[in-house]
C-alpha cells in the first residue's frame, strides 16, 4: 500500500478520504442496478428514517459524488484523486476473496483523450512493480460507447438467445438485462457456448477504434506491455471505451489483483457536468500475496540492531530511532535473546545488515556490522555517536564493496 501511495503521489494525485457509509442509490446509478455488486452483493439497509444506505463496495462513486458536491467540477475539473480503505462486498469468502477487503484506487477525472488512459495504464504498471508484482499481466479491451455499444449488445443478446439451451440461469437473467456479462461467466458450457460470440472490439465506431489504438500506440511508445482481451468486459455498467484488468499470477481462481477503465457519463449521471473519468482499483490483499519479486523484499528491514545484552539494549534503542528518523527501516532485537538467535531472527526477517552491540562495541563506542548477504563482519566501521545519515551511508558502502 505504501509503496503505491508513493507512486500515485510521483503522478500529482491528491488523497481523498471517502466514507465508508453511502446512500444506496448511489450504486445502484453508478455501478448498475444489474450488476452483481449491487443485485447480490452489497451491504445495504434502511437507516432510521427509511433512507436505503450501504457500506460503500466500491470507491468510484463515492470520488465522483464528492467531486461534484465539493465543487471541483467547476474550480478543478482536471483532478487526480486516489483512495485507501476497506471495501464490503456480500461474496462466498474464499482464498483472496473477502466479504471486506482493502482497496487502493484512484480516479483522472476531467479529461476524455487516450493520453489520459495511457497515463493510467503506465502509472497502473509502476504501482505493480513497486509492490513486486512487475509480473502481472494488464488485459485491456474497448467496450465502446453510448453510441456503437447498443447494437452490439442487441447483436450479442441476439446471439445469447439462439443457445439459450446451454447457457446457466444466471446468464439467461443476464440475456436480456446486461447481455456482456455473458462473456466473462465462467461457466464451462457458457464460455463454449460464447466461444463465437460477436466480440465488442470488432463493433467499435470509428471514433471509439481511433481513441482505442491511441492508447494502444501510446503505451507501446512508454514501453507498457498490455494484451488485447476482447472477452474482459468487467462487472461494471460505468465503464466505456477503456477498460483493464490487472492479473496475478499463482493466485488461483481470484487472480485480478486489480482493475479499472473509463467511465465519460458517469459524472453527469450523477448530476454533474459532462466531464469525462478514468480509474482503477487494486485489491490490496491479491497484491500482497501476488507479490514475490524485490518490491516485496524492499519491505523487509534494511538493517536489525542487535543489543547482546540489557547494557546494551539502551544505545540500540537509541541507535535505532536515530537510524528511522533518517528514513531507514530498523527492526530492534531483544536484548533478552542469545546473539545467536537474534541472528536467525535477523535472517528471517531478510535483513541486509546486522549490527552488534556488545561489551566490546560498547566500551570501543563502535558497532560491528554484519552483511548478510556477503556474510562477512566489519569493525569499527562508524562511531555511535556519528550522525545518523554518516552512519547509513557507511553501512551501505560495505555492501557495495562485497567484501
Ligand atoms: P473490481 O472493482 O470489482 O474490479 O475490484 C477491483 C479489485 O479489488 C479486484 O481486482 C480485486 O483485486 C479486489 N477485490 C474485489 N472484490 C474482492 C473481494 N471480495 N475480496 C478481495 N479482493 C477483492
Amino acid at each position: 500500500m505504501e509503496a503505491g501511495r508513493a507512486v500515485l503521489e510521483s503522478y500529482g494525485y491528491g488523497e481523498i478520504e471517502l466514507p465508508l457509509l453511502e446512500k444506496g442509490e448511489l450504486f445502484s446509478r453508478s455501478v448498475g442496478a444489474t450488476s452483481d455488486i449491487v443485485e447480490k452483493e452489497m451491504y445495504a439497509f434502511e437507516d432510521r428514517d427509511g433512507t436505503m444506505v450501504a457500506l460503500r463496495p466500491e470507491g468510484t462513486a463515492s470520488v465522483v459524488r464528492a467531486y461534484i458536491e465539493g465543487g471541483l467540477t467547476r474550480a478543478m475539473p482536471v483532478a487526480r484523486l486516489y483512495y485507501t480503505g476497506p471495501m464490503f462486498r456480500r461474496e462466498r469468502p474464499q482464498k483472496g476473496r473477502y466479504r471486506q477487503f482493502t482497496q487502493i484506487g484512484a480516479e483522472f477525472l476531467g479529461r476524455d483523450d487516450p493520453s489520459a488512459d495511457a497515463e493510467t495504464i503506465c502509472l497502473v504498471a509502476d504501482i505493480c512493480e513497486a509492490a513486486g508484482v512487475s509480473d502481472a499481466r494488464i488485459d485491456i479491451n474497448s467496450l465502446g460507447d453510448e453510441g456503437c455499444r447498443p447494437a452490439y449488445r442487441e447483436a450479442l443478446s441476439a446471439f445469447g438467445r439462439e443457445r439459450i439451451e446451454s447457457l446457466c440461469e444466471d446468464c439467461k437473467k443476464r440475456l436480456e438485462r446486461n447481455p456482456l456479462r455473458l462473456l466473462d461467466c465462467k461457466v464451462e458450457s457458457c464460455a463454449k457456448a460464447t466461444a463465437d460470440a460477436p466480440m465488442m472490439i470488432d463493433h467499435l465506431c470509428a471514433s471509439c477504434r481511433s481513441h482505442h489504438e491511441r492508447v494502444l500506440e501510446l503505451l507501446a511508445a512508454a514501453g507498457v506491455k498490455v494484451e488485447s482481451n476482447p472477452r474482459m468486459v468487467r462487472g461494471l455498467d460505468y465503464y466505456c471505451r477503456t477498460a483493464f484488468e490487472i492479473i496475478g499470477s499463482g493466485l488461483g481462481s481470484q487472480d485480478a489483483i486489480g482493475g479499472g477503465g473509463r467511465y465519460d457519463g458517469l459524472v453527469a449521471a450523477l448530476g454533474g457536468p459532462d466531464l469525462a473519468g478514468v480509474g482503477f482499483a487494486f485489491g490490496v490483499e491479491r497484491m500482497e500475496m501476488a507479490a514475490t519479486d524485490a518490491g516485496e523484499q524492499t519491505r523487509s528491514p534494511e538493517m536489525f540492531i542487535a543489543p547482546v545484552d540489557e547494557v546494551a539494549a539502551e544505545p540500540a534503542l537509541v541507535l535505532a530511532r536515530r537510524l528511522r528518523r533518517c528514513g531507514s527501516r530498523v527492526e530492534l532485537g531483544s536484548p533478552l535473546r542469545r546473539l545467536r538467535a537474534q541472528m536467525k531472527q535477523a535472517d528471517k526477517a531478510g535483513a541486509r545488515y546486522v549490527i552488534i552491540l556488545g561489551a566490546d562495541e560498547l566500551a570501543a563506542g563502535r558497532a560491528t556490522v554484519r552483511d548478510m548477504v556477503n556474510n562477512s563482519d566489519h569493525t569499527a566501521l562508524f562511531a555511535l555517536d556519528d550522525e545518523a545519515d554518516k552512519i547509513i551511508e557507511t553501512i551501505g558502502r560495505v555492501g557495495e564493496s562485497g567484501a
